[in-house]
C-alpha cells in the first residue's frame, strides 16, 4: 500500500516524507494526510502546541500541503512586534482540523487546540505589482498575506534571515485598519476557536 500510495502521490508525499518519518500513526492520533485541496480559498490554522515548550505553529496551505512555522510568542496584531518563527516540516492539510494530545513519547508530545483557523489571500506582489505565487514567494524569501480568522485579520509579512540550519523568519503585521497594538489575542483570547477549550482541559479529557 505504501509502495502504491508513493506512486501516485509522488511529489506531495516527497513533501511530507519528513512528517511521516516522525510520527507512529499507530500511537499518534494526528493524521497522515492525503487530501490534496481544502477548497476554493487557501485555509491557514494556528495551532497553540504545549510541547517541550509552549508554542504557536502556525500553517499556510500552500500547493496542496501545510507550509509550517513554529512561533515562540504567537502572532501579534501590532505592527511593532516582531516574532521570530522556526521554519517546520510540512504538514498534511488535514492537521488543520487537529486538536488533541500527542502521546507521550511521540514526536512533539502534549496537548494541541485551535488556536485560530480561517482562509488566506496571498498579496505577494513583484516591482510591477504582478502577483506572485505563495509557493516561489516562499523560496524567495519574502510573502505577504492576508488572513481572515476569527481572532486575528489583516496583512502579515514573512521575511526569511538566514540559511541552512540557521534559517529564520520574523513574522510582522502590516500596518493596515486591521493592526491594532493594544489587542494582545495569544493572551486575552488563550483557548480553541474549534471546541473553545483551554490546553489544561484538552489534556484533562484525554486522561479521563
Ligand atoms: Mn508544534
Amino acid at each position: 500500500m505504501e509502495i502504491e500510495f508513493f506512486s501516485l502521490e509522488g511529489k506531495l508525499d516527497m513533501s511530507l516524507k519528513t512528517y511521516k518519518k516522525k510520527r507512529d500513526f499507530g500511537k499518534t492520533s494526528e493524521p497522515a494526510g492525503n487530501k490534496k485541496s481544502s477548497g476554493s480559498k487557501p485555509i491557514f490554522v494556528i495551532q497553540k502546541h504545549d510541547a517541550s515548550n509552549l508554542h504557536y505553529d502556525f500553517r499556510l496551505e500552500v500547493e496542496g500541503v501545510l507550509k509550517s512555522w513554529a512561533v515562540p510568542k504567537g502572532l501579534s496584531t501590532d505592527p511593532s512586534e516582531k516574532r521570530l518563527a522556526k521554519p517546520t516540516e510540512d504538514h498534511p492539510l488535514e492537521y488543520a482540523d487537529f486538536e488533541g494530545v500527542i502521546p507521550e513519547g511521540e514526536y512533539g508530545a502534549g496537548p494541541v487546540l485551535i488556536w485560530d483557523n480561517g482562509t488566506f489571500e496571498n498579496t505577494t506582489t513583484d516591482e510591477n505589482k504582478k502577483n506572485i505565487p505563495m509557493k516561489k514567494a516562499l523560496k524567495n524569501g519574502h510573502a505577504t498575506f492576508w488572513l481572515n480568522g476569527k481572532k486575528l485579520s489583516g496583512g502579515y509579512a514573512l521575511t526569511r534571515t538566514g540559511s541552512g540550519k540557521d534559517e529564520r523568519w520574523i513574522l510582522v503585521k502590516k500596518n493596515d485598519e486591521k493592526a491594532d497594538a493594544r489587542r494582545n489575542p495569544v493572551s486575552t483570547e488563550p483557548k480553541s476557536v474549534k471546541s473553545g477549550k483551554s490546553l489544561k482541559e484538552i489534556e484533562q479529557e484525554n486522561k479521563e
